[in-house]
């Protein structure tokens, strides 16, 4: 592109669509510029290549999607070949659940669940009570004191629920949320 007119010296505008640059002044233009042409043959290559890149691509593509199709194909009718029973099979499955989840559930520590907060309820059964049996004492960590679960719902203080191991937390336990745990 050219700046200012070779003949007249006057400011060229843009050039036109057609690349010519058109003087106002005096009519001069330019031929049209060799844009295209003279950019077509560095382009070609370098357009070529990711051109051919990108057609690889799509043909690798193409090939693992139809080998991944085939290899699905092969296996769903190998596994509607072998299927078993449909009751059987969930009956399996349910099995193979449970067992893994009755596997899961002891390979987690209890005293993970043990500083879990516990109402006054849990906390006595945690403890050998019968909530069933009225008759049913716990008694404190030193064994010197026994008490019924009447007896341990209502007692009031810190150290009383300490003597049980126990951690009672006053402000959930006006608040009505599980309150008691173990130590
Ligand atoms: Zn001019």
């Amino acid at each position: 592109m050219i700046e200012t007119c070779p003949r007249c010296s006057t400011r060229l505008g843009a050039p036109l669509r057609s690349g010519r640059q058109v003087c106002a002044n005096c009519g001069w233009s330019t031929a049209p510029l060799k844009t295209k042409s003279s950019d077509t043959p560095i382009s070609k290559p370098a357009q070529s290549t990711p051109g051919r890149i990108l057609q690889l691509v799509g043909r690798i593509v193409g090939r693992v999607v139809r080998y991944v199709r085939a290899w699905l194909g092969q296996q769903w009718a190998t596994l509607r070949q072998h299927r078993p029973q449909p009751k059987a099979q969930t009956g399996q499955l349910m099995q193979g659940l449970a067992d893994r989840l009755s596997a899961l559930e002891k390979s987690i520590p209890e005293d993970v669940t043990a500083r879990t907060w516990l109402t006054a309820e849990q906390a006595f059964q945690k403890l050998g009570g019968d909530l069933q049996n009225p008759d049913s004492v716990i008694q404190t960590s030193d064994g010197v004191t026994t008490v019924n679960f009447t007896r341990f719902r209502g007692l009031n203080s810190e150290e009383a629920y300490a003597a049980f191991g126990l951690e009672m937390n006053r402000s959930r336990r006006q608040s009505n949320k599980a309150w008691l745990r173990l130590k």
